[in-house]
């Protein structure tokens, strides 16, 4: 077998060195050396003569052996396993012999381009022992045109690499929470210049320096002495290096130096309300079915290498604290430990996804002996990444929904909505997540099914064992953890005499609802399924104020046709009997991101292109929705809304769009358009937009978040998120007041509406209108007829001159008593 196999460009491109490959994966060498090529065609080509190891079903790249053993990865463009397949076309399979510049993988160069996040192709020796030499990369090369040569490097025989060339040095630990997971990152990644081994010993533990699961288990805390050992041709210089880190803290700045559950963070955080007693249950990926075993090693490690790579570059892009644990989340998808631990698996004849179960377990189980409550925080991320790259082996996008307890309380990292989508809510008492914010689409979902929810509970939570006994008060915002018998006793009264005064609320809730003094208060429901209009219509709610259509949209790899969206909005239509239906159009970006819809990279994707904002640059879109809409629901009970509107230039168009689609299905009857008030700017403008918008709705989720500047899926701001705030009842008040002057009528289709405190304010500030969740009409029917108009009008004025939304509730509630 020869040693050196020549290189030849696998297309035509530019030939560029891996430190230009915008993903530190691959610049920073975590998989091996290479070289890039930024392809100007769409055939990938063998660049040397090989065997096909693998092509995983999604096409997006393959893995070859050389003649001398060397084993390459070409992966085509970066992110592109989620395109899942679309717009590549494998030509070979594994187990195929190929020749220099055989077609490997046809792609289609555009679709490529516009869907993921970059076109350049890494190719890298991901096999360890050989040596890499690129002849001046940084010129345009034509398919075939040589590129460089792999060697097989001369077996250096141990014994000199390591001639007792040994260099240590005791170091005191003091960085604030010791060497924890960001810290032991920057400890491998400090040594990846370096051939040294490297070990770190404190008192009689000892780990390998260039793993950071191994350093997690050393368990070195504050004011701890650790001493480092290396031995190796650079040993000295290794070892200083490590120094410098711990003796520089890590470079750590101090305010992520804390817990992620930190001094600042104050508790769990109600999302969606009600009082629930059930048992622990974690989300993992334990759910997702893996075969035990695998379908030939070399295989399975390539699919393992692949989905290790494109789950390291799906976290690129993070900003801010979430940068610095994508930083320790890159580490562990590349951990020397946790690799071999996989590999010694699939060389016992295992499948990757098996292996790689086993590897994270056998790490969690390491971290967890060591009884540090920051190190068990760090369990969570070890789940994550079993999730997402078990995930990807699957080639699912999401994981299978697991198989809940009786009276579950689900506990996460934090939920997205397509999870919540899959999860059997019969099953289901309620929510706990680390992460996440009181008005995320997740909350929102739970709440519209009466799941009490709670978050931003912090990292500790996810520690909690199955079928531990919980209760989860969402209004208290409390959470107990194996409650002794009397809390519980306590708990069980309080829910009979909640479900008690429910009953009673419902049995009142059917006819149409007025204020003590005979003013009529709309009281509608806030839609996101069929499932949920039915749910409505037993609940008494008199009309849908908001139909989420975006729901339709989620959970899905291509968007959902004209006909299917009609069939779905007919069947919401047909169950609201003649009850009118408020449509918004769709309302995605922002937490709601579509996999079809490859937004561009956003920086603050809240304040990019959402809402209105991307329908009207995708008026296909829009027109195909709106023809769904007026072929569905009857003339007399539809209307329309439009999300996240700033001013009239975001509504005239769509004005004119829906009267030609209206004309082309002979529809005469002018369709009443309303308009969402979300953002500052709209709610300013209140009375001039409703002299052309035939109605407005607040959704005062996003007119919260904007008001107030505090991100409604931000943990670590969830505290401020309460759209009660003085400020936002003062825009509330410039919405009643603007529409009325201009003889429209203002609503609310937010969080807000739902909160029966809020009811007396609201009306007080000109509301006519209220859309909550189908659970909570009742409650806010009972409230609209607890006071008189004089009453709601005096409320809203204290209201509005509160300093705070604590004031404004302390007033609320003392109404309502
Ligand atoms: C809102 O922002 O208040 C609203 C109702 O819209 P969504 O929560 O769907 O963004
Ligand atoms: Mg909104």
């Amino acid at each position: 077998m020869s040693d050196t196999v020549t290189l030849v460009a696998p297309c035509a491109g530019w030939l560029a060195p891996l430190e230009e490959v915008p993903d530190p994966v691959f610049a920073e060498r975590m998989m091996g050396d290479g070289f890039a090529v930024d392809p100007v065609e769409g055939m990938l080509r063998a660049p040397a003569d090989g065997t096909v190891i693998n092509v995983p079903e999604s096409a997006h790249a393959v893995t070859l052996r050389l003649g001398n053993g060397a084993e390459l990865l070409l992966h085509i463009g970066l992110e592109t396993v989620a395109l899942g397949g679309k717009g590549f076309n494998a030509r070979v399979a594994a187990g195929d012999r190929v020749k220099a510049g055989d077609p490997l993988i046809a792609f289609d160069l555009d679709a490529v381009a516009t869907g993921a996040k970059a076109l350049i192709t890494p190719v890298i020796i991901a096999s360890e022992g050989y040596a890499v030499e690129i002849d001046s990369a940084g010129r345009s090369v034509a398919a075939g045109a040589v590129v460089g040569r792999v060697s097989r490097e001369r077996t250096v025989s141990s014994d000199i690499v390591h001639a007792d060339v040994g260099a240590e040095r005791n170091v005191r630990v003091t960085a604030p929470n010791g060497i924890h997971a960001r810290p032991a990152a920057r400890i491998v990644a400090a040594l990846r210049p370096f051939l040294a081994d490297v070990t770190l010993h404190a008192a009689d533990r000892s780990a390998n320096a260039r793993s950071t699961i191994s350093l997690l288990g050393l368990g070195a805390g504050r004011d701890e002495e650790v001493r480092i050992v290396a031995r190796g041709s650079d040993a000295q210089a290794a070892v200083d290096a490590v120094a410098a880190l711990i003796l520089a803290n890590f470079h750590e700045a101090a305010h992520i130096s804390v817990p992620r559950a930190s001094a600042t963070h104050s508790g769990p955080v109600r999302a969606a309300p009600g009082l629930a007693i059930g048992q622990a249950f974690q989300l993992r990926s334990a759910d997702l079915d893996v075969p035990t075993d695998g379908t030939g090693i070399a295989a399975e490690q390539a699919a393992l290498a692949t989905a290790l790579a494109d789950t390291a570059a799906s976290l690129d892009g993070a900003q801010g604290t979430a940068a610095e644990i994508a930083e320790a989340h890159r580490a562990l998808l590349a951990d020397p430990e946790l690799a071999a631990t996989a590999a010694r698996h699939i060389a016992e004849g295992r499948s990757a996804g098996f292996a790689w179960r086993a590897a994270t377990a056998e790490a969690t189980a390491a971290l967890r002996a060591t009884g540090d409550a920051l190190l068990i925080e760090r369990i969570a991320d070890l789940i994550d990444l079993e999730r997402q790259v078990i995930g990807r082996l699957l080639g699912a996008t999401a994981p299978a929904a697991p198989a809940l307890p009786k009276g579950a309380i689900l506990f996460g990292e934090d939920l997205l909505p397509s999870q919540f989508l899959s999860l059997d809510t019969a099953r289901l008492a309620g929510i706990v997540t680390a992460q996440g914010g009181p008005t995320s689409h997740v909350a929102i979902l739970a709440a519209s099914a009466g799941v009490p929810m709670l978050v931003a509970a912090g990292e500790s939570v996810l520690a909690i064992t199955d079928g531990t006994p919980v209760i989860l008060d969402a209004d208290a915002g409390t959470l107990s953890i194996d409650p002794d018998a009397d809390a519980l006793a306590d708990a069980s009264t309080r829910l009979s005499v909640l479900r008690e005064r429910r009953a009673r609320e419902l049995a009142a809730a059917h006819g149409s609802a007025h204020t003590a003094d005979g003013a009529r208060i709309e009281v509608f429901a806030n839609l996101g399924s069929v499932a949920d209009a039915a749910a409505a219509v037993s609940a008494g709610a008199e009309g849908c104020g908001l139909l989420r259509t975006e729901f339709l949209f989620l959970e899905r790899e291509t968007a959902p046709s004209e006909e299917e969206q009609r069939e779905t909005y007919s069947a919401i239509a047909a169950t609201l009997g003649d009850r009118p239906l408020i449509v918004r159009t769709l309302d995605i970006g922002g937490d709601k991101p579509v996999p079809y819809l490859p937004l561009a990279g956003e920086e603050n994707p809240a304040l990019g292109l959402r809402g209105v904002r991307l329908t009207l640059a995708r008026p296909d879109l829009m027109r195909i929705q709106l023809r769904a809409i007026l072929r569905a629901v009857p003339a007399g009970q539809c209307r329309i809304m439009l999300p996240m509107v700033a001013d009239l230039d975001d509504y005239r168009p769509v004005r004119t769009l829906l009267d030609e689609v209206s004309a082309e299905l002979g529809v005469t009857e002018r369709i009443q358009l309303g308009v969402m008030i979300e953002t500052p700017a709209a709610a300013l403008l209140a009375e001039q937009i409703a002299r052309e918008a035939d109605f407005l709705s607040i959704g005062t989720n996003d007119l919260t978040q904007y008001t107030l500047a505090a991100d409604r899926g931000n943990a670590s701001v969830s505290q401020r998120i309460d759209a009660m705030h003085p400020a936002v009842l003062r825009l509330v008040r410039e919405v009643g007041r603007g529409a009325a002057q201009a003889g429209r009528w203002a609503g609310m289709c937010g969080g807000l509406a739902s909160d029966p405190l809020a009811a007396p304010i609201l009306i007080g500030l000109g509301i006519t209108e209220l859309s909550a969740t189908p659970a909570q009409v009742p409650a806010v029917k009972a409230a609209v007829a607890r006071f008189d108009m004089a009453a709601c009008k005096a409320l809203a004025d204290k209201a509005c001159a509160a300093q705070s939304a604590a004031e404004v509730r302390a007033l609320a509630m003392e109404a309502a008593a």
